[in-house]
């Protein structure tokens, strides 16, 4: 009975493992589509050089045309964990998903 009892409880704590696990990774995919509240303005670690590009080049983490953002921009680096902030080839810093900047050129 005590056995029985012990397994249950380990099948039951691997379980909700398994949910906490699925929860997060629905997270991530979430962020990974460019979700509301990912925020990709932290521009602390830039020089004034590198600022300067971003702002020159107006930045936004909200394409003004959702048809162009950075996701389908040639210069886009994808991010290495998803629902993060991505990157790019020509600003440096933090980039949106689903961001813009006068210098977007369709990815080929
Ligand atoms: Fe986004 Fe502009 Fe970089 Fe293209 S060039 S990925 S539109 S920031």
């Amino acid at each position: 009975m005590d056995t029985d009892r012990k397994i249950g409880r380990r099948t039951h704590l691997r379980q909700l493992s398994l949910g906490a696990g699925v929860v997060a990774l629905y997270a991530a995919g979430c962020g990974a589509k460019g979700g509301d509240d990912l925020v990709c303005t932290d521009t602390s670690r830039l020089s004034g050089p590198e600022l300067a590009t971003r702002n020159q080049l107006e930045y936004k983490d909200k394409s003004p045309n959702p048809s162009q953002n950075c996701t389908n921009c040639r210069f886009y680096t994808v991010p290495q964990a998803a629902g993060t902030c991505g990157g790019c080839i020509l600003i440096k810093g933090p980039i949106h998903p689903l961001g813009h900047c006068k210098s977007w050129v369709v990815k080929a």
